[in-house]
């Protein structure tokens, strides 16, 4: 029998509505079954971790990613697949961290949560719940279809560090603006297999470091010598920049000057749009054109989820600086186009 792992971290999903007072108060997981009835009906035996304490994703934290890498690593010859309940508002950030963790991934790990507690009626979570089930136990001639880290969401399966979280109000709350989505479920589970990465037959392993001492600058029109200096001079390994369209700043040379002398101190600046969609071109336009002389890295059309997690994974990578630029300019695992 298909056995697949539950790993509840918190989040909306959890929330029920306590009988007595009213109040939102955590569902509990481990009676899963008993409470959410249409769940008998699959096929599978499951098994769920509850995290202890639960938390708001907003308190995330690369030490629970470690967490969930672990897990899974523990759990991995034992389950056919994982489904990670997890709140909506950083779940970008934990499935791009896990894509770099979980080397060589044949397994499914469909991160999924809800924008109205499992208790409400008109929730949402229960089917996010059912269907993140369903993938996660899907296999072809005894194989995963979707060895991946994913993200399951009002009926879309996205690639986990290709998604950002795009609306606070819809059930419709991510999108994966620059890599079509994996799968569809609507009357049918429709998998689009080219989109997806093939199953590896290395072994799997994990790597779990993260070195988050990195700082982010988005630039504006206006922004001044001081907010820059505070970035560029402060004690950070590196500088995720968020520039204008295809990787553009002002050519002003006091901001240029500080790019430039922030990487002559050994700082790694890797350029990222601030449009959700395409990808930065360093050097199509003057603005840019002294950026990639002075060495600023190409995030190309990462998104800034997945740009922040990359960082940190190879800063703590055991690796050289230059090693650290040529590998945030490639793909590791399906998260730029280049
Ligand atoms: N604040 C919640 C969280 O991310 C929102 C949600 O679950 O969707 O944990």
């Amino acid at each position: 029998m298909t056995k697949i792992l539950i790993i509840y971290t918190g989040g909306t999903i959890g929330m029920v509505n306590d009988a007595k007072t009213g109040v939102l108060i955590p569902f509990d997981f481990e009676q899963i079954k008993a409470n959410v009835p249409e769940l008998a009906r699959l096929d599978y035996e499951m098994s769920v971790h509850s995290f202890n304490p639960i938390i708001d994703s907003s308190n995330m934290h690369p030490n629970q990613w470690k967490v969930l890498a672990e897990l899974i690593k523990e759990n991995y010859e034992e389950f056919d697949g994982f489904v990670i309940l997890h709140g909506s508002d950083t779940m970008s950030f934990t499935a791009s961290a896990l894509s770099f963790m979980l080397k060589n991934l044949a397994k499914p790990v469909i991160l999924t949560g809800s924008q109205l507690p499992i208790g409400e009626i008109r929730t949402d979570a229960k089917e996010n719940l059912i269907t993140a089930l369903e993938i996660a136990a899907t296999k072809n001639n005894g194989k995963a279809v979707v060895p991946e880290v994913c993200i399951y969401f009002d009926n879309q399966l996205f690639r986990g560090n290709r998604s950002i979280k795009y609306n606070t109000e819809k059930f419709e709350a991510f999108r994966s603006p620059n890599y079509p989505i994996l799968a569809e479920a609507g009357v049918l589970l429709t998998f689009f297999h080219k989109e997806i990465l093939p199953v590896p037959t290395a072994p799997f392993y994990i790597q779990t470091e993260f070195d988050a001492n990195i700082g982010v600058l988005k630039v504006y029109p206006g922004i001044t010598e001081e907010v820059v200096a505070a970035v560029t001079k402060s004690r950070v390994r590196a500088i995720v920049l968020e520039t204008f369209g295809s990787g553009n700043t002002t050519t002003d040379e006091w901001f240029t000057d500080a790019l430039a002398q922030a990487i002559d101190n050994g700082k790694i600046i890797v350029d990222i749009s601030q449009c959700k969609r395409g990808s930065v071109q360093l050097g199509m336009y003057e603005t840019s054109s002294k950026l990639k002389k002075m060495g600023v890295v190409s995030g190309y059309d990462m998104t800034f989820e997945t740009a922040v997690t990359k960082l940190m994974y190879l800063l703590a990578a055991g690796i050289s600086d230059a090693e650290i630029r040529q590998q945030m300019e490639v793909s590791i695992v399906g998260e730029l186009t280049h």
